[in-house]
């Protein structure tokens, strides 16, 4: 493996062996140890820890350093996010919640940049009979799991965080739930790739290159938009809600994601209101969610609606509307507040919620993608896993329920694990009045 200057554009790299207009490519030149398509927080970070680990590491990507993380609100909500049947996501959850205050260390030292990291806690409210008893259960279910949370009165919630609204009847206390910043977080990323010597690719990733005997056996690179081809010995995908129609990856292999439009709010606390909130504050109000997560920098997030919508990612009157609207029944004083931004992002959904990781059946190729409400929470466990994925060709165990494989290998082999989001249940789904709860 050799080195080469970090962080700026390889020109062309491959020769030979491309037949006309085809697919497929018998004498590509070996260029890259690892490939990785797309730069968002989670191609960020398998490409630094690969980098990390002596690979020689590309990442491709025409604007390295946005996707959802750009809108997420950064919550690292293993606990408050727990919905029943995603017990196994829990465990994944909650190893990369274990992990952030060590990787914020090394990343920020690696990169020369604050992330944000604040560990406040985060504080979910009921406002009625109903909010009251579906918090109850989750509590109930947490603590059958052994989670950390504590079941407060309207009043002491009140006492917390002054600002919050007389009708709040108690409230879920959750004091290992925090947040990062996922725009500096990203940003970190992608100075700690370069300074790790990351070769970045600004241009789109056209199609994956396959060779080897038969017409294509294996992932061999990827070609970009003008025809640059980049050879690779491991390409991994992880260009987020796109990463389902990615050309050129068999039918058998693409990944089952789909992009959920979530709509956030960005308000600023004025020095004189400061601090305003202490912590997350999250609720369900007229049966849909809505939090507030303030950053030490006076930035409040609100958020965030969750539509099904394909690729639009349109900010509506409506979405704002109902933010702002909920948002004020759980804090009035945010209507004093000045609104500084809009937007709208896409979270990457895969059919059970859980992330794809590792090795697909097409030798070659490795999925890093449908991390779905939970990619910024999941980026040190990410990291760890493709980079050990990436050297030794085998998911480390805390990963192995989370191979691609478990939605194309055949039901019954060990190839394919019972989907994360329904192993090893306790409460099946069906018991479940808890109300969705989205990040
Ligand atoms: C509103 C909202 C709120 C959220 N809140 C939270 C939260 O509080 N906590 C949490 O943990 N998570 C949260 N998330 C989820 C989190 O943001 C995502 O799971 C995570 O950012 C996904 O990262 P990714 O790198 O997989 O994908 P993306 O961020 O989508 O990045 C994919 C990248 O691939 C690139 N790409 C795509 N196609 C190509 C191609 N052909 N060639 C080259 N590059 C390509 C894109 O340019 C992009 O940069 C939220 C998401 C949203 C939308």
């Amino acid at each position: 493996m050799s080195t080469h200057a970090p962080g700026h554009d390889d020109g062309p790299h491959t020769s030979g062996g491309s037949p006309p207009g085809g697919g497929r490519y018998d004498a590509l030149v070996r260029r890259y140890d690892a490939l990785v398509i797309g730069g968002g927080v989670i191609g960020l970070v398998t490409a630094w820890r690969a980098a990390q680990r002596g690979l020689r590491t590309a990442l491709v990507d025409p604007a390295p350093g946005g996707g959802a993380a750009w809108v997420a609100a950064g919550m690292l909500a293993a606990v408050t996010e727990l919905h029943y049947g995603e017990q196994t996501l829990l465990g994944l959850n909650m190893a990369s919640a274990r992990r952030y205050p060590d990787f914020v260390t090394e990343l920020e030292e690696a990169s020369g940049q604050d992330v944000g990291h604040r560990a406040c806690g985060t504080l979910a409210v009921a406002f009625d009979a109903d909010d009251r008893a579906h918090l109850r259960e989750l509590h109930t279910f947490q603590q059958g799991l052994g989670l950390e949370s504590e079941w407060l009165t309207g009043r002491e919630c009140r006492r917390l965080e002054p600002m919050l609204s007389p009708g709040v009847h108690g409230g879920l206390r959750v004091a290992g739930d925090h947040q990062v910043d996922p725009r500096r977080l990203t940003a970190a990323l992608l100075t700690a790739c370069e300074r790790a010597g990351v070769a970045f690719h600004r241009d789109r990733a056209e199609r994956l290159l396959l060779n080897g005997n038969g017409g294509g056996d294996r992932a061999a690179g990827v070609e970009l938009t003008g025809g640059t081809r980049l050879a690779a010995e491991r390409t991994v995908l992880a260009a987020g809600s796109l990463s389902g129609r990615f050309a050129g990856v068999p039918d058998d292999v693409l990944p089952p994601v789909r992009p959920v439009k979530g709509q956030v709010v960005r308000l600023s606390v004025p020095e004189r209101y400061a601090p305003f909130l202490s912590r997350t504050v999250r609720a369900v109000v007229r049966g849909g969610p809505v939090y507030l997560v303030p950053r030490e920098n006076g930035e409040l997030v609100i958020g965030a609606t969750s539509e099904e919508l394909g690729w639009d990612t349109t900010v509506t009157a409506g979405g704002v509307y109902e933010l702002l609207r909920d948002a004020h029944e759980v804090v009035p004083g945010i209507t004093e507040l000045p609104l500084v931004e809009t937007s709208a992002g896409l979270r990457p959904g895969s059919p059970d919620n859980a992330p794809m990781l590792g090795p697909t059946a097409l030798p070659g190729l490795l999925l890093a993608t449908g991390h779905f409400r939970n990619g910024v929470l999941l980026t040190p466990i990410t990291g760890d896993v493709m980079a050990e994925a990436l050297t030794s060709g085998e998911l480390p165990p805390e990963a192995r329920p989370f191979t691609p494989r478990r939605f194309t290998a055949p039901p019954d082999t060990a190839a394919a694990p019972a989907a994360p989001g329904a192993a090893h249940s306790p409460v099946g789904a069906a018991h479940s009045p808890v109300q969705e709860q989205h990040t």
